[in-house]
């Protein structure tokens, strides 16, 4: 097993809101302040009202390769009625029955790169709670699909900016504020998700929780969204799960979720098969 330590001495040196301009029109900047105030992650829209958004290309700093951006919305419930988005149709389904999706086929963690969370909040969270379930969480994901995925974890107080126009190198969590009605959080992932799939893979993924229109449990109470509920289910799209079709209601990737649920904490039959067909 491996073990997620706070690694309190790594320097996290993050270019904070200064990415180089983006060549792409129509995107616009995550306008972020400090933590615990208020901090608007700006998605550009989706052509077709997915919750599945283009961000386009750029170059990966650390590999000067040409990647794409996604930035998957995890909905509540009653927010989205829309027909199954196009992520899962173009990542299969994989065989049979089996109730998983993959962003895209061979898009996955190649190298293992560390990560970075800012446990700041305004939900009665601690932030011992918030790092420790988190990398819990991450470790469901390694075991089951019998890799080592992740790196490790570091707590920061620096301001966290999810990458919108291009990767910065860095993997980012914090709590925020996500301008899409009805998004409990958004996962960013950058990657090479076309050609071949051998030469697919993914390199920075970012997160956002949204504490502005949602509360947050540690415990699955009514009315506020469990975070490792929550948490599992976006680590999925960190890893390169997508949603399954939405007959998966059992799923942790299941794309909707709702308030006191905690089903999600524990992977299910059809997430464990598709993280182990992945990795
Ligand atoms: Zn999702």
């Amino acid at each position: 097993m491996f073990n997620k330590i706070i690694s309190g001495s790594i320097a996290l040196s993050l270019v904070l809101l200064a990415g180089p301009a983006s060549a792409m029109p129509n995107h616009q900047t995550a306008e972020l302040s400090a933590p615990g105030t208020n901090r608007v992650l700006t998605l550009p829209t989706a052509a077709d009202n997915s919750p599945v958004i283009s961000l386009g290309t750029a170059i990966d700093p650390q590999s000067g390769k040409v990647v794409e951006g996604i930035a998957i919305v995890h909905p509540k419930k009653t927010y989205d009625h829309k027909p199954q988005h196009d992520a899962a149709k173009a990542g299969g389904k994989g065989g049979g029955s089996s109730c998983y999706a993959f962003l895209a086929n061979g898009a996955k963690w190649k190298s293992v790169e560390n990560w970075a969370i800012n446990t700041n909040n305004n939900e009665n969270l601690t932030g011992s709670f918030v790092f420790d379930n988190f990398a819990a969480s991450l470790d469901k994901w390694e075991t089951a699909g019998g890799a080592n995925i992740f790196g490790n974890g570091a707590v920061t107080s620096d301001v966290l900016s999810a990458d919108t126009e291009s990767p910065d190198g860095v993997n980012e969590v914090y709590f925020g504020d996500v301008g899409s009605q009805g998004a409990i959080a958004v996962t960013i992932v950058w990657g090479i998700f076309s050609g071949p799939p051998f030469a697919r893979e993914l390199v920075e993924w970012d997160m956002v929780l949204d504490e502005v229109d949602f509360d947050w449990s540690a415990t699955g109470e009514a009315g506020k969204m469990d975070y490792e509920n929550i948490t599992t289910h976006e680590i999925g799209h960190a890893a390169g799960m997508g949603h399954p079709d939405d007959s998966c209601l059992e799923e942790t990737m299941y794309r909707f979720a709702d308030y006191g649920e905690t089903k999600k904490r524990d992977l299910n039959a059809g997430d464990i098969a598709g993280i182990d067909k992945l990795y």
